[in-house]
């Protein structure tokens, strides 16, 4: 009774390990027959105490074996299935590729922006962002520009619609006094970002444009070392032969204000089209930071200094990549944007 039983087993089991076809089915085979509760010949193995004598030993060796027999299939069947899925794996390396799926570029003026935060902020320059709807206050007041002030009809910009305190910025000086205010002295930032002006659009003129505003503020800080993170700036830029040109100009914010130039990176500086043969090309505005300025920002001008200085990103794009018409970098024009694909 017993032997036909574990006949049964064995005829059962080594027909289903034969049809067997993944590494699940031997799982489900081995849990079948071993499984500890139910397991066909577990339960059989179990019962041999029920038996008596010869017949016992007998049945219980022939049990024994059985489970090696089993056993033995099983993991036989394991290894041919997992030769049989590797062999399957084997890709013939002369079969042609599949088209690349495209993949988008980065931004001209991103990767403007990118390349300015690597140098400045191994300087030890912090880079911070900024709301793009800023107030009044921060925009031009805190930055000794008020509401009279001339300076204030060339940069005209968007309000928000019955909301006379909130506009789009200008630049992003805006983040001078928030970061006087929210970090105190010594602090030293950058602030890369999008601005805005309400003007008619040309291929010079654009109502949304970049910029990247720096600024240092502690005791002790002079025009040298304005003049030292400008021209380490220029360098990075354009090469180390580049020298740069700082000539008086007015800016509300700061005292006194540069106009910042580097020498033309087309010509090296003997004159050409581009830089309308003087040489130079004008790529930054700088200063010492005025000290309504400071005072806005909670700090006492007798007792720190800093300056401040901003870089056109979207001129900077212009200027690398040679491109003439402003209007190309909001465009969404994907001819113009794939062209970029690494600085
Ligand atoms: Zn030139």
């Amino acid at each position: 009774m017993m032997k036909q039983k574990l006949d049964h087993i064995r005829k059962e089991t080594l027909a289903a390990i034969a049809a067997a076809k993944t590494a699940q089915d031997i799982e489900k085979i081995e849990q079948k027959v071993f499984g500890r509760k139910n397991g066909t010949l577990t339960e059989s193995l179990k019962m041999l105490k029920d038996i008596s004598g010869e017949v016992r030993k007998e049945v219980g060796q022939k049990a024994n074996e059985l489970k090696d027999e089993l056993q033995k299939a099983l993991e036989n069947a394991r290894v041919a299935l997992a030769e049989k899925e590797e062999a399957s794996l084997v890709f013939d390396i002369s079969e042609p590729s599949l088209p690349r799926a495209a993949s988008g570029t980065l931004h001209p003026i991103t990767l403007i922006q990118q390349d300015l935060e690597d140098v400045l902020s191994s300087m030890g320059f912090m880079i911070l962002d900024g709301p793009e709807l800023e107030s009044d206050f921060y925009n031009f007041e805190a930055l000794n520009i008020p509401t009279t002030h001339p300076a204030r009809d060339s940069q005209d910009t968007f309000y928000v619609k019955g909301h006379s305190t909130w506009l789009m910025r200008t630049h992003t000086s805006s983040m001078q006094v928030r970061a006087l205010r929210e970090y105190g002295a010594p602090v030293m930032a950058v602030v890369p970002g999008r601005c805005f002006r309400n003007e008619a659009t040309d291929a010079r003129h654009e109502h949304t444009f970049f910029q990247l505003e720096g600024f240092m503020v502690g005791e002790n800080i002079t025009f040298c070392h304005l003049k030292g993170v400008l021209e380490a700036i220029a360098k990075h830029l354009y090469g180390p032969d580049t020298r740069i040109r700082l000539r008086p100009k007015y800016y509300p914010f700061v005292e006194p204000g540069v106009n910042g130039e580097v020498t033309c990176m087309f010509c090296k500086g003997s004159g050409c089209r581009l830089c309308k043969q003087t040489g130079y090309l004008e790529i930054f505005g700088a200063g010492m930071i005025h000290n309504s300025v400071l005072r806005a920002g909670n700090l006492d001008p007798e007792k720190v200094q800093g300056f401040a200085f901003g870089l056109g990103l979207t001129r900077l794009a212009m200027l690398k990549y040679g491109i003439d018409d402003i209007r190309l970098f909001e465009s969404q024009d994907f001819s113009f944007l794939s062209q970029f694909t690494s600085i």
